[in-house]
C-alpha cells in the first residue's frame, strides 16, 4: 500500500466524469488499498478515485462502521432531507452547510466483482452522495448555502 496525493481544487481532474471500472484488475484492488490508506493518513470518512488522480468509478468510504468500497456506484433511491456541515478533503481547512437526502440506497460492485446494495442514513448517506458527486466531476461548494468557513481540524 503507498499513499496517493489527494488532488485539491483548482486541479482539473476534479471536473472530469469518470469511466467505468470494465474488469477489477490488481491495479483496481491496488488502488482501493490505497485510496483506503490516505483517506485515513487524512482523517477523511470519504474518498474518490478523481481525488487521487484517477478517473474512474471507484470510491472509498468510513464512517467509523469500517471500510466500504464501491466500485461503479450507483444511487437508485433517496428520502428525507438533512442539511449540515460538509467538508471535503479536496479543500482542506474548509467547510459549508449542504442539505443532502437522508437516507440513501446505492448498488455497487465489490472487490470480488459481486453487486451489492447498502443502504444509509444521516453521515453515511451523506457520504456516498457526496463522494459519488465526485465521479461526475461536481463538488460540494457548488451545492453550499451560504459561506464556506474555516475549520480547525484536532490532532487525533
Ligand atoms: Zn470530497
Amino acid at each position: 500500500m503507498a499513499l496517493r496525493q489527494i488532488r485539491t481544487v483548482g486541479d482539473p481532474v476534479l471536473t472530469k466524469t469518470c469511466k467505468e471500472i470494465k474488469e477489477i484488475t490488481p491495479k483496481i484492488l491496488e488502488l482501493a488499498d490505497d485510496m483506503l490508506e490516505t483517506m485515513y493518513e487524512a482523517n477523511g470518512v470519504g474518498l474518490a478515485a478523481p481525488q487521487v488522480g484517477i478517473l474512474k468509478r471507484m470510491v472509498v468510504i468510513d464512517i467509523g462502521d469500517g471500510p466500504i468500497l464501491m466500485i461503479n456506484p450507483e444511487i437508485i433511491e433517496t428520502s428525507g432531507t438533512q442539511t449540515g456541515d460538509e467538508g471535503c478533503l479536496s479543500l482542506p481547512g474548509k467547510a459549508g452547510t449542504v442539505t443532502r437526502p437522508n437516507y440513501v440506497k446505492a448498488r455497487a460492485f465489490n472487490e470480488d466483482g459481486d453487486e451489492y446494495e447498502i443502504e444509509g442514513t444521516e453521515l453515511l448517506a451523506r457520504a456516498i452522495c457526496h463522494e459519488l458527486d465526485h465521479l461526475d466531476g461536481h463538488m460540494y461548494m457548488e451545492k453550499v448555502e451560504g459561506e464556506l468557513h474555516d475549520v480547525v481540524y484536532e490532532e487525533g
